[in-house]
């Protein structure tokens, strides 16, 4: 039995700093921002640090990574700026993910900010299509929201529906956040198994391709999405410890999202590794 693990790492050394860094916390995976999370200027990418990342990474058996857009991105924005802005940000960060081709990049699917999941879903969609062509590598994946204020992609149905209007469907999958499904009203607690086979159900396992392993703050279904340390929030060690061992999640990368320090995140993925026996 096992997965991947890593946690959100700082992308300001470069590449390969960051795999450097995953490895002396004991990850051998991880997540990065494509550009500033809170702006969305991005830095110039220098081939030869992708390259030597690569290298790491073989050397070392690593799991695929798992890249997050940055917070600002909402291509289902009502205003037109806003959305053109993002659907642009999509677009390019396909081109910088080239460098690293064959990994993830998981972005929001956004919010509809009053307009309706109706007229979100088409617009995430489009720009999805807008993003993806047949020499990208990089399979884009969309998030399971908690669904605070207009967030989309709270239910696997919208997350199905989006999917559904992807042209290349080899290059769109799911990234499953725990505390956002429990946030969110799928009991993950009380019946992962039954979460599961929703899951597979509505939009097939074989879509979910990375997993956000994080606690929360909030009691079940209150739609807030606020991480907390694993084991110390309201879903728990044990219930965590089943989702690391599910059958449909062994072999996937997972990502610890949860409010650390770096000697938080090493004694995490420890306690992870320790349950994959
Ligand atoms: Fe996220
Ligand atoms: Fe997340
Ligand atoms: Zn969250």
């Amino acid at each position: 039995m096992s997965v991947y693990i890593g946690n959100h790492l700082s992308s300001s050394g470069g590449f390969l700093a960051m795999g450097k860094a995953a490895m002396a916390l004991g990850a051998d995976t991880f997540a990065f921002f494509t550009r500033n999370p809170r702006g969305g200027a991005a830095k110039e990418i220098v081939p030869e640090d992708a390259e030597a990342l690569i290298k790491l990474m073989k050397e070392n058996s690593f799991g695929v990574l798992v890249a997050h857009a940055p917070y600002t991105m909402n291509v289902c924005a009502a205003k037109e700026d806003i959305r053109e802005f993002s659907r642009n940000m999509l677009k390019e960060d396909m081109a910088r993910m080239e460098y690293l081709p064959g990994n993830y990049y998981n972005f929001h699917p956004g919010a509809h900010v009053g307009q309706g999941s109706d007229v979100a879903i088409p617009l995430i969609a489009d720009a999805v299509n807008n993003a993806l062509t047949e020499d990208v590598h990089t399979t884009i994946l969309l998030e399971t929201m908690a669904g605070k204020g207009s967030e989309v992609g709270r239910t696997f149905e919208e997350i199905r529906a989006i999917i559904d209007r992807v042209e290349l469907k080899d290059k769109i999958g799911v990234c499953l956040d725990t505390c956002h499904i429990w946030d969110g009203g799928y009991d993950i607690v009380g019946n992962l198994d039954g979460v599961m086979r929703e899951f597979d159900d509505v939009i097939g396992l074989d879509r979910l391709k990375a997993v956000h392993i994080n606690d929360s703050k909030n009691e079940f279904n209150t739609h807030k999405d606020r991480h907390e340390l694993i084991g110390k929030g309201f879903i728990g060690e044990d219930a965590l410890k089943a989702v690391v061992r599910h059958p449909a999640l062994q072999g996937k990368p997972f990502i610890l999202e949860t409010p650390n320090d770096d000697e938080g995140y090493a004694l995490e993925i420890k306690t992870i590794r320790s349950w994959m026996v």
